[in-house]
């Protein structure tokens, strides 16, 4: 496993598991959970999940998923903008820890910005912590502006990571906010890192995996996972996908490759709002 080192010098693993969409079809219930404790058993230990997936149904899977491997898990949920108050965070994080059957979240994000103040949000995560309902706290979809207001707040420079939309077609990111966040030891946790799977169809991508021996899916984490403060959490819900996922970490880019795919998938040349899935 390649690790990622967290401001505070906890290190995390710079691969993990998203789980939107997983815990919803009762038929595939089983499957899931297996999928999930083999990747767990495979080293991605970092699990993300939401109280918006599936209205909780994403964490009480993740939960059952987790039982008996807790130790091994960095587990990461996150809070709709509102329930992001004082009154109403800490109820919807208890739900959360209820339903994922722990005593604390290892990180809790804002899952975007709403209309609480995140000066106020800041505060109650910083309860939390005290708490030790949750170990840290960071955000989701913020943009470089916000991400300045956040950090010039009272405690707003605890944030740990700040998740986003980044994968090969989503390189927006890459002209300020990327900069930014590096600069200041921030990771960025890259979601829908193989675009929710139309990153497959690119023919591109497609024809230069299968020169390179890998799968488009393996190319598309390989590249993100080769920066050095980005998490990437893939969804898999086959044991095929995960261990294909997993073998991501072993692919090595050369400057001929990281070419290519620069001109398969331009860098940005101008500033672009944060795109949101
Ligand atoms: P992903 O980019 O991870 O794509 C998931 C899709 O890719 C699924 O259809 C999956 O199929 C397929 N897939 C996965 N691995 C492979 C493989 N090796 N080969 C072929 N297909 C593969 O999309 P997500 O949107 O799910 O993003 C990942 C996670 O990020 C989410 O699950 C969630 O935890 C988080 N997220 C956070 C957001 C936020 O606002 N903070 C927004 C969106 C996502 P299959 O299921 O059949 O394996």
């Amino acid at each position: 496993m390649k690790y990622v080192t967290l401001p505070a010098g906890e290190q995390v693993p710079a691969l993990g598991m998203g789980t939107w969409m997983i815990g919803e079809d009762r038929s595939s219930r089983a499957a899931e959970i297996a999928t999930l404790q083999h990747g767990i058993d495979l080293g991605m230990t970092l699990v993300d999940t939401a109280e918006m997936y599936g209205e909780g149904a994403s964490e009480q899977l993740v939960g059952e998923a987790i039982r008996g491997r807790r130790e091994r898990v960095f587990l990461v949920s996150k809070v709709y903008p509102y329930h992001a108050g004082r009154k109403e965070m800490p109820i919807a994080c208890e739900r959360s820890l209820k339903r994922l059957g722990v005593d604390c979240l290892d990180l809790y994000l804002l899952h975007w910005r709403g209309s609480v103040p995140l000066a106020e949000t800041v505060e109650t995560f910083d309860r939390l912590h005290s708490q030790g309902k949750i170990r840290h706290w960071g955000v989701s979809n913020l943009d470089t502006d916000d991400m300045q207001a956040l950090c010039a707040l009272p405690g707003g420079g605890q944030v740990t990571v700040n998740q986003v939309l980044y994968n090969l077609s989503r390189r927006g990111i890459e002209w300020d906010l990327l900069p930014w966040c590096e600069e200041r030891k921030i990771p960025l946790m890259a979601y829908s890192p193989i675009e929710q799977a139309r990153l497959l169809r690119h023919p591109g991508l497609c024809k230069l995996a299968e020169e390179r021996g890998v799968t488009p899916a393996q190319l598309a984490l390989a590249w993100l996972l080769h920066r050095d403060q980005v998490i990437a959490i893939p969804k898999a819900s086959s044991r095929a996908h995960v261990e294909q996922n997993f073998a991501a970490l072993e692919y090595k880019f050369d400057a001929e490759t990281l070419a290519e795919i620069d001109c398969l998938f331009p860098p940005p040349d101008e500033a672009t709002p944060l795109e949101m899935l």
